[in-house]
């Protein structure tokens, strides 16, 4: 084999073969290595086996980054609209399932196949289960070795993605490589993960697991409406794996399990109305069953309405409508569908991916202090970026 390509990408997720699909694009040799046995694996198990490959909402708002600017270049070089015309081009059919949110029809499969081909088309070479022993740079010239060989270019690409889910691949290798070029790290977190709390409330998540809702789910001033799922372990569901990427340790957040009614009016008027409904069926009628006995039996509040104290309904009505929960963790890696922080933004140009301090030195998708909501955003973000970098490798 020739040692030498033009460029080297690390990583064969979203980002790196996007990346090598548009460098290869512009006649460049590119290689793409992967240390995973299978290519592509974190978009095959994506959006429960069908991928949520974009959002129509697609705005700087929806990610998270300590500079929220820098995404908007990439976003604008290449955008939703635009990896949805590539989809439609290999007449993979797909549909909005809410908020913007773009599914695949049959399989998340079909997105891989559709990078694969692409690959094919532009003779992108890529070697999997390929173990990378050290990165280094002299003469203008990045080297790879591995235990077999060194391999060199001119353009190198750490697309190793985040920290989540190490059983299918992931890996602290591209935040190494930026520390060996001393570039800064955004400390690194879970993110889009199911929260966890101590025996009190998780007492009451056992009781209820499997039960869905929806609900405000708030941190300070950042607000998702959206399902949330009681779980055995705690909380997840969509309202709350958000909130997740916002929260911070030994902070509280604040639950609206009833968003489109005040449950003390709601009660104060069956109150006037001289009702002997008992509280416990009254609230039913505006969260589930299950979710209305434990609320009563955990706040030890039963009887008529009637008979109940203002005081007592009041109480009630907080817990239904402002519950405060301070979650003692959340679960970690394992689960977490994104990693929040990564490499500074400010090592790298918005406009190219290129390390401002080593020309030749690309940063994209998940390694990067970028980080989507959910819904689409995070493949999003490793469209444009391995886009962009595409265009200056
Ligand atoms: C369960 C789950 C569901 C998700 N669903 C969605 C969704 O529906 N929509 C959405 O937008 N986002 C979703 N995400 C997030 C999305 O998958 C990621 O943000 C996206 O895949 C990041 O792309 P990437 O190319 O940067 O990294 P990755 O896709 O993680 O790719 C990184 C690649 O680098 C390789 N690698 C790592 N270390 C090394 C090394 N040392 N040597 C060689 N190769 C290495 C890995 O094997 C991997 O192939 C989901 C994530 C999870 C975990």
């Amino acid at each position: 084999m020739n040692n030498f390509f033009d460029v080297i990408v690390i990583g064969a997720g979203a980002a790196g073969l996007m990346c090598a699909i548009e460098s290869a694009k512009r006649n460049k040799k590119v290689l793409v290595l992967d240390h995973a046995k299978k290519i592509g694996e974190k978009i095959r198990i994506s959006g429960g086996g069908r991928c949520n490959f974009t959002n129509l909402n697609t705005h700087p708002s929806k990610f998270i980054s300590e500079n929220p600017k820098f995404m908007i270049s990439a976003l604008n070089q290449y955008d939703q609209y635009d990896f949805i015309k590539l989809v439609e081009s290999y007449s993979i059919k797909f549909h909005e399932k809410k908020l913007g949110q773009l599914f695949c029809d049959e399989s998340s499969q079909q997105i891989i196949d559709l990078l694969l081909s692409e690959c094919e088309k532009y003779q992108v070479t890529i070697h999997k289960d390929f173990i990378i022993e050290d990165i280094s740079y002299s003469s203008e010239l990045y080297s790879v070795k591995s235990l077999i060989n060194t391999l060199s270019c001119q353009s190198l690409v750490i697309a190793t993605g985040g920290l989540s889910i190490p059983k299918i691949g992931a890996s602290k290798f591209g935040y190494d490589i930026a520390k060996k070029f001393d570039l800064n790290i955004i400390s690194t977190s879970p993110a889009l993960v199911p929260l966890t709390f101590n025996e009190d409330i998780l007492k009451i998540c056992k009781e209820l697991t499997g039960l869905s809702v929806n609900a405000i789910v708030s941190f300070g001033k950042t607000i998702f409406q959206e399902g949330m799922l009681f779980t055995h372990r705690g909380l997840s569901g969509p309202s709350i794996l958000q909130i997740s990427s916002y929260w911070k340790i030994k902070e509280e957040i604040q639950i609206n399990l009833s968003p489109d009614i005040n449950v003390y009016d709601f009660l104060l008027q069956k109150k006037s109305a001289n009702s002997k409904q008992d509280v416990q069926s009254a609230i039913s009628e505006i969260i589930p069953k299950r979710l209305s006995q434990i609320i009563c039996i955990n706040l030890n509040i039963n009887g008529k309405i009637i008979d109940i104290s203002n005081k007592l309904l009041h109480k009630l009505s907080l817990f239904i409508n402002s519950w405060r929960l301070n979650p003692i963790g959340t679960e970690g890696y394992r689960t977490a569908e994104v990693t929040l922080g990564g490499v500074d933004t400010r090592e790298i140009s918005s406009k190219t991916m290129m390390s401002i301090k080593h020309p030749g030195l690309f940063f994209i998708g998940e390694v990067v202090d970028v980080t989507g909501h959910l819904g689409g955003y995070n493949f999003q973000w490793a469209w444009s970026s391995g886009y962009v970098a595409g265009q200056y490798t």
